[in-house]
């Protein structure tokens, strides 16, 4: 796996070795309840000392590799648990208090310094889920109501409209004022 370009950098661990920029798939293992799976990940940049062997991994890569271990498991991942709380319209510590569970812990899953377990993953999937068809829910109520009022006040206004219009129309259909008109331009072709 990978292939090797050596670093000037001695290794940071063993202090004897070199460190070599690797690329390419990673394998590991997973814990999947009491058991361990290979876990690959394709398409990653690491360090690896050719003395000891220990790798280093940038920060982008650890998130690849930490992604691929929640993807394997079945976990929400940190940026799922954040985007699942945005669309709550919670901040981290209502969201902790939604969940019946304490800040730190819930900070800790959401920045991956701690992975939750298979069983409060299931309960946030199942409780958000309930919450964000609850506020569906509300928003097309309030969609219709806001639609209801938009047209009670449009066909008010329209009523409003159409009687001022037959009330002009009336007022052109006068007889008497429509005589005064024709006799005024009768006078005046006459001149
Ligand atoms: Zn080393």
């Amino acid at each position: 796996m990978g292939n090797g370009r050596k670093n000037s950098i001695s290794c940071p661990i063993c202090d004897k070795g070199t460190l070599v920029s690797k690329q390419g798939e990673f394998v590991t293992e997973v814990k999947c309840g009491a058991e361990k799976k290979e876990l690959r990940v394709g398409n990653i940049s690491w360090d690896e000392c050719d003395a000891c062997g220990e790798k280093i991994f940038d920060h982008n890569a650890m998130r690849q590799i930490n992604d691929a271990r929640y993807d394997a498991v079945g976990l929400l991942t940190p940026s799922e648990l954040k985007e699942v709380r945005k669309k709550l319209g919670y901040t981290q510590e209502q969201m902790a208090a939604f969940l019946s569970i304490g800040n730190k812990t819930y900070c800790r899953w959401e920045n991956g310094t701690s992975i939750q377990t298979k069983s409060m993953d299931t309960l946030i999937r199942c409780a958000t889920r309930d919450r964000l068809n609850e506020l569906q829910r509300k928003e097309r109520v309030k969609q219709a109501v806001d639609y209801l009022a938009r047209l009670r006040e449009k066909r008010l206004h329209e009523s409003e409209e159409s009687q001022m219009k037959f009330a002009a129309h009336s007022k052109d259909a006068s007889s008497s004022e429509i005589t005064k008109l024709g006799q005024k331009l009768f006078e005046r072709k006459d001149k």
